[in-house]
């Protein structure tokens, strides 16, 4: 069975004092689990104050973006290098808030998956559709021009550095989940892409988060489909007990 990933995203949240507070409190909380990975994304200025709470605990850290240059005149960007050394596992890219508010495209996200991976950090690539696509009939066209585009040029070992987090983006922070049948029928499209594009071993082997409004109170329930392999999480997971709720939810 792969390894379940359920991730938290803090986004534009927290400060200082409470990011540490809550980075601590997820890892006690998070001590006795071994059965799945753990990780938090906190904003960026705190990922060092976070990466300390963290030290020698269960749970990994995440920035929430990046560039994909080295180095150079790219003021107010993070390089994948300065991530890794402020103790980043993760990376997410291709959020929605990052595609839809900020007007990232494939292109531009592919170039920093590329980037992250050659640092050595573990991208979380998310993609999804808006209720517009998924009302006109339009989910799988979108999963997978946003795949083929944000994964363009992988190789089959790269891609299973990549997590892939399936995000609807009309269940992100909105409380209307996917149903477990809706998300499980997204990622097994995305399953299969990852066996037509590299082969049945990665496909095997790449974790699918589902990300939207995933709670306490549903996480059994979406997190059991076969083919989900964990959760991004952000709104529960600025509390150490519904974060921890969720992970309670993993299949075992
Ligand atoms: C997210 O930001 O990736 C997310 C899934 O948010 P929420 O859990 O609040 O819907």
């Amino acid at each position: 069975m792969r390894r379940q990933l359920i991730a938290g995203n803090w986004k534009m949240n927290t400060n200082r004092a409470s990011a540490a507070a809550l980075a601590e409190g997820v890892a006690k909380a998070a001590a006795s689990i071994t059965d799945a990975d753990l990780a938090v994304s906190p904003p960026s200025c705190y990922l060092e104050t976070v990466g300390k709470a963290l030290r020698g605990s269960r749970v990994a850290l995440g920035a929430q973006n990046m560039y994909f240059e080295k180095d150079g005149a790219f003021t107010g960007e993070l390089s994948a290098a300065m991530l890794v050394d402020l103790g980043c596992k993760y990376v997410i890219l291709g959020h929605s808030e990052r595609r839809h508010i900020f007007g990232e495209d494939d292109p531009l996200i592919n170039k920093k998956v590329l980037a992250a991976l050659a640092a050595g950090l573990a991208p979380i690539v998310c993609l999804g559709e808006l209720l517009a696509d998924r009302e006109a009939g339009r989910t799988e066209q979108v999963v997978r021009t946003q795949f083929d585009g944000s994964l363009a040029g992988l190789t089959p070992e790269q891609i299973c550095r990549v997590v892939i987090a399936y995000e609807p983006v009309w269940a992100i922070g909105t409380g209307r989940t996917a149903t477990p049948q809706q998300a499980e029928e997204v990622h097994l499209i995305l399953r299969r892409l990852l066996v037509d594009k590299y082969n049945g071993e990665a496909a095997n082997r790449v974790i699918i988060q589902y990300g939207g409004s995933v709670k306490p109170d549903n996480a059994v329930e979406l997190l059991g489909q076969p083919n989900i392999d964990g959760a991004l999480v952000g709104g529960a997971s600025l509390k150490v007990e519904p974060f921890l709720g969720i992970v309670a939810g993993r299949k075992r």
